[in-house]
């Protein structure tokens, strides 16, 4: 098999001492317990490709793209390896030599006709404005969610611009497809007014951070956290515990901002018993959702029964996919616990 992706991050894999370590906290590991789960195993399965000792059989397959990206294993690594990086690569030169999973493909066709992971038109609720807002994939489906949202921002003193986005592209780049994942960055960066916009989702940030340098993406709490606490606000009142999305603790380092935004607006916070940069991830990157929808919704309802064990009836988080795998495992499984944005407390408290 050719693996022209893996051999740039051939160093990076040696680097890698197989101390352990990277089990901890793999979500993977702890519900399949397989070494082929955890990260280390699936450096040696992407290395054993790369020398061409191991071949891309269904199981192996099936395991490097079993990962859902959430980084516990980069925070806990003794060598710093980047195992995302390195099954980015791996997924790449799996589906570059022919590798075709339904599920993906019907996703990523969904995106190409409509620009959104719904393959729906969506139609964004256009405002003129000074900065440009992008909403994410997610939050343009929930429209009356996304005018709240926009409000907030007027409400904060900021004049957002809505415009007619399509997806950053993230689903193609974590499913291995490199050359589609160039088209829709060109796609993207057509259609954004400005080199700098805020973003509203915590997925669109992050990655828009990484993949595109040439841009400036801000992340909304970011602009909250230096607003919040000059301007009037209500007190809420309530109690909820707070999902850290791997993304927003362990990617952009975000612990402290969101807590303190919660207290300044009157929300008393109970703390998961995994939480800040050891947070246990809900399965929701990576394309888990896509690649083993059972295991993304098993890691979901892990956190909806930690969640109910702290004595809350409300999870709040940013990530509007880990929003909407919390609370579908929430629904499906019959579990009392009502699952919010915590940009739905800011809105509220704002208004
Ligand atoms: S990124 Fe998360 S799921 Fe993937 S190997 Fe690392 S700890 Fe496991
Ligand atoms: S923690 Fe890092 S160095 Fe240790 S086995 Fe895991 S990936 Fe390798």
């Amino acid at each position: 098999m050719e693996t022209k992706n893996l051999e740039v991050w051939e160093e990076e894999m040696d680097i890698c001492i197989r101390c352990g370590y990277c089990f901890e906290g793999c979500p993977i590991y702890k519900e399949k317990r397989w070494e082929s789960d955890g990260a280390r195993g699936k450096v040696i399965l992407a290395h054993g490709l790369l020398r061409g000792d191991l071949k891309p059989t269904d199981y192996l397959v099936q395991k490097i793209f079993e990962c859902s990206f959430c980084r516990d294993c980069i925070e806990r690594c003794s060598a710093n390896v980047s195992i995302p990086d390195i099954l980015s690569a791996a997924r790449a030169d799996i589906v570059s030599n022919g590798y075709k999973n339904e599920e993906h493909i019907n996703l990523l066709k969904k995106i190409d006709e409509t620009g959104n992971i719904f393959g729906e038109k969506l139609e964004a609720p256009y405002k003129e404005g000074e900065i440009p807002v992008l909403l994410g994939c997610r939050l343009l489906e929930r429209k009356e969610d996304s005018k709240r949202y926009i409000k907030m921002l007027e409400n904060l003193g900021i004049k957002p611009q809505i415009y007619d986005e399509t997806c950053c592209g993230m689903p193609y780049a974590v499913l291995g497809y490199k050359d589609d994942f160039a088209k829709q960055q060109e796609k993207f960066r057509e259609r954004a007014p400005q080199n700098k916009m805020i973003c509203l989702c915590t997925t669109c940030v992050f990655f828009i951070k990484k993949k595109y340098p040439d841009l400036e993406a801000i992340y909304v709490i970011d602009e909250v956290y230096k607003r919040i606490f000059d301007i009037p606000h209500k007190k809420l009142g309530m109690t909820v515990t707070y999902h850290d999305p791997c993304n927003v603790a362990r990617g952009m380092n975000m612990v402290k901002e969101p807590r303190e935004i919660l207290k300044e607006i009157g929300v008393e916070l109970v703390e998961l018993p995994t939480n800040g940069k050891k947070a246990e991830c809900c399965g929701g990157g990576g394309g888990l959702l896509v690649t083993n929808n059972p295991l993304a919704e098993k890691l979901a309802l892990n956190r909806v029964e930690q969640a109910l064990k702290v004595g809350v009836d409300t999870l709040v988080t940013l990530c509007p996919t880990c929003e909407f795998n919390i609370k579908n495992a929430a629904e499906k499984n019959n579990k009392n616990l009502k699952v919010l944005n915590v940009l739905d407390l800011i809105a509220e408290a704002v208004s």
